[in-house]
């Protein structure tokens, strides 16, 4: 069996759907597909969940006739035959949508949000399976959310595997004539039954899931970009793929910010030696990049990686004591406690320096946390640049004319946190 994950923007309309069946066909392998939400329906049933919360009801109504127009517009374009089923199956789940907002709200917003925002993958698979049957292809439509067992950390469901295992190998056992199955990404849920999801961008690290517990013989992750490529063509010009990596090379691009891929998808896969591939939807025929065991060939030319929009943050205690151990507990506790990620630290005798995602927190909210033992100080709009595999030259290239409020190297990797 093979794994095939496919993201929000190779299945964005009609056309691109299309595009993805067309890929599928030229398999003769069995295959298990897994599907994100279509184009930004997640970020739209965010927003739903929002105004569920604020009891809006009006943009509540608005924001889910937009995602139900949409879904509906794409499959009449596709004009599929007996499509009436899927329809009506399209109307029942945004009626349990609408019902969710007379229904009392539960004291755990995660719980909320993962109800909603999990309909996303529901119904692009369901569409992506009628897309394929119409075109001869006989797909299994598998649902995640009784397949993948998570504990109940709603908004980032931690799996079991054990559990996980079992459920998708007895659930592929009962269908041992069918050659394509189509799930979610990014959903599962709780033993008690209730959905979550497994983080936003999650779908790569579900393909991961499934491809783990069916030990595949191999993921590909088609996406609009040739593969993985040693810098963000956004930022640089003259980029690189990256046909060769290792694991471990992959787990530290996606840990440092490359947003190829998810970072938790790697470790799954190296656990049972299964190969990672990374091509284009766009291009199916082009190689892409293989992430797998260490090779001789492995290319380590350098990486660079830009995170803009971060906070660089000062912490220091108010008595002047020192930042030991103790005091860094206490910190840690503290950002770990209220979900805050850290995207780099370091720390003096009166200060600990540590640089967040600028969307990600409220400076204020955060200040408050650390009284009042801590102050904070911090510096807005800086950004962070990774360099693997640097040399001095480009260091010294990079850095001409930039400030740097704040340096590390290790023999691998050089990072820098630079004004804008
Ligand atoms: N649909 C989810 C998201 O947009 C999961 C994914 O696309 O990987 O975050
Ligand atoms: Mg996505």
């Amino acid at each position: 069996m093979k794994v095939f994950k496919f993201g929000g923007a190779s299945v964005k309309n009609a056309e691109s759907l299309k595009n993805v069946v067309q890929i599928i066909r030229k398999y003769e392998d069995r295959l298990f597909i897994v599907v994100s939400a279509m184009d930004k329906t997640t970020n739209r049933l965010e927003a739903v969940v929002k105004h569920l919360l604020t009891r809006d009801a009006a943009s509540f109504e608005s924001t889910v006739m937009e995602v139900e127009h949409f879904h509906q517009s794409v499959l009449k374009e596709l004009n599929l035959a007996g499509s009436e089923v899927l329809e009506r199956e399209m109307e029942e789940l945004f009626g349990l949508l609408r019902k969710r907002y007379h229904t009392p709200i539960s004291e755990h917003l995660g719980f909320e949000y993962d109800q909603v925002v999990s309909l996303g993958e529901v119904l692009s698979s369901k569409i992506l399976a009628h897309v394929l049957k119409s075109e001869k292809v006989e797909a299994q439509w598998l649902d995640a959310r009784q397949l993948i067992r998570t504990d109940n950390h709603y908004k980032e469901g931690k799996v079991d595997w054990d559990k996980t295992t079992q459920k998708i190998q007895s659930c592929i056992g009962e269908f041992p004539q069918k050659k394509c199955f189509v799930s979610q990404g990014f959903i599962g849920h709780t033993s008690e039954g209730f959905t979550t999801t497994l983080g936003r961008e999650g779908s790569d690290y579900s393909a991961a899931i499934f491809a783990y517990a069916l030990t595949a013989q191999d993921v590909t992750i088609w996406k609009d970009v040739p593969g993985m490529l040693n810098a963000d063509p956004k930022y640089f010009s003259n980029t690189q793929l990256l046909k060769s990596i290792s694991y471990k090379e992959a787990i530290e691009l996606a840990y440092f910010g490359a947003s190829v891929i998810h970072p938790k998808t790697v470790k799954p896969l190296q656990n049972k030696n299964i190969k990672l591939y990374i091509k284009s939807f766009i291009d199916p025929e082009s190689e892409g990049t293989v992430i797998q065991a260490e090779q001789a060939q492995d290319q380590l030319i350098p990486s660079f990686i830009v995170k803009k929009h971060q906070i660089l943050i000062s912490i220091s205690a108010n008595d002047f004591s020192f930042i030991n151990e103790e005091a860094l507990a206490k910190v840690f506790e503290r950002f770990y406690s209220n979900t805050i990620k850290i995207n780099l630290m370091q720390n003096s005798a009166l200060n600990f320096s540590t640089l967040v995602d600028a969307d990600k927190v409220d400076m204020e909210k955060l200040i408050e946390l650390f009284k009042p033992e801590f102050s904070c100080k911090y510096n807005e709009n800086v950004e962070l640049l990774t360099i693997r595999h640097y040399t001095p030259e480009i260091i010294a290239d990079l850095l001409a004319g930039r400030t740097v409020l704040l340096e590390q190297r290790s023999r691998q990797t050089a990072r820098f946190v630079l004004t804008k």
